[in-house]
């Protein structure tokens, strides 16, 4: 086994800004991402656009040019894709990490300190790990019957396979009026369910007034204070504070939001907070969990609060971790 000073799990942005800064760095490291590159990023709604401008999406310091001041997905791919491929980041794709065992012999000794990273293809011996996994692979469910039927997305793609067909989009951010604004406007028949009495404050500022103004024409219907209680093949259940009401429905868009794979943060050994938070356990100062060498890195670090890291504010752990696993490294040399 080649021992490495970091191995960074997650191919996204942060997980590559982190490479970018070990490179820099000169340090031993791979990346390590069970998808694509930028497999988030790839996944997201094809139409999408950022609500972040595109300077606020630049990692390593590599300007990120887009035609518009917000840039749209299939822009962040081709920068993110450049970044990674003209700086040659060691990366190997489709390559997911499975388990982080520690081989540790004392925790005491930053030179005996080691991971065993083992993957579905391989396996690495690491003095450090970086776990920038996001959060988009778990899915918040609603706990409803139904809600199993391959009618029921929460990965909303494009909207033209919805034309003339009933759609039900479960939420008011910004997913979900996305969603219900690009299926309404390819043909179909929205409605949308919504817990709360309003449209989500963070919905982007120059979508909100769109989605406000449909609803209020009544071209999308919404029931606000609602929520889904049932799916079935050819309607749905939704509890309104009128009652029950049973509509025709042919998909449901459950646009119910994210959280980070929690087992795999807890099956690594990272201590949560034992609120409904679920926060990951690290040192503000330099991303260290509990785990001495295991660092968190990117929106993975909100916990259930999915909203707090974004790329613009999160890119900075990069720089952070890289810079005290650095100094560590010269001072084990030393
Ligand atoms: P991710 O981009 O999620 O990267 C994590 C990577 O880890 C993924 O590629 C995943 O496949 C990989 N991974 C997970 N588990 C494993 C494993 N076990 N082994 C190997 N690899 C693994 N943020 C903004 O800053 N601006 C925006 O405008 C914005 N818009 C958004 C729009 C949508 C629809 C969504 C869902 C999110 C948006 N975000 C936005 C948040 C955005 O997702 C994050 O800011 C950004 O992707 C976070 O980067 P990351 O590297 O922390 O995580």
């Amino acid at each position: 086994h080649q021992l490495y000073d970091v191995v960074i799990i997650g191919g996204g942005p942060i997980g590559l800004a982190c490479g970018l800064e070990a490179q820099k760095k000169g340090l031993r490291y791979v990346i390590l991402e069970k998808g694509c590159l930028v497999n988030s990023i790839y996944n997201y709604p094809a139409n999408m656009t950022f609500f972040s401008t595109s300077d606020r999406l630049e990692v390593g310091g590599v300007p990120f040019v887009s035609n518009n001041a917000k840039p749209t997905r299939s822009e962040a791919l081709e920068y993110y894709r450049r970044v990674a491929m003209s700086y040659r980041l060691n990366i190997r794709l489709f390559e997911k990490v499975e388990a982080i065992e520690d081989h540790t012999q004392s925790i005491e000794a930053i030179e005996h300190r080691q991971y065993l990273v083992r993957t579905s293809k391989a396996s690495y011996l690491t003095a450090n790990v970086v776990i920038a996994i996001g959060f988009y692979d778990t899915p918040n469910l609603m706990y409803i019957p139904g809600e199993d039927l391959p009618k029921v997305t929460h990965y909303y793609q494009e909207p033209h396979f919805y034309a003339g067909m009933n759609v039900l989009v479960v939420g008011a951010n910004n997913s979900s009026v996305d969603a219900a604004l690009e299926t309404y406007r390819k043909g179909a028949n929205v409605t949308m369910v919504i817990r709360a009495g309003e449209i989500g404050r963070r919905v982007k500022y120059w979508v909100k007034p769109d989605i406000e103004n449909r609803i209020a024409e009544g071209s999308i219907k919404a029931y606000f204070h609602s929520n889904l209680t049932e799916i079935r093949e050819t309607e749905v259940d939704i509890q309104t504070p009128d009652g029950l009401v049973t509509i025709p429905n042919d998909f449901v868009v459950a646009a119910t939001g994210y959280q980070p794979n929690f087992d795999f943060l807890t099956g690594s050994g990272i201590v949560l907070s034992d609120d409904e938070k679920r926060y990951p356990s690290y040192d503000p100062e330099n991303q260290e969990s509990n785990k001495p060498g295991v660092y968190l890195a990117g929106v993975v670090c909100g916990g259930m609060d999915t909203h707090v890291w974004f790329i613009e504010n999160s890119r900075i752990h990069a720089e952070k971790i890289i810079e005290k696993i650095s100094a560590e490294r010269l001072a084990v040399n030393a």
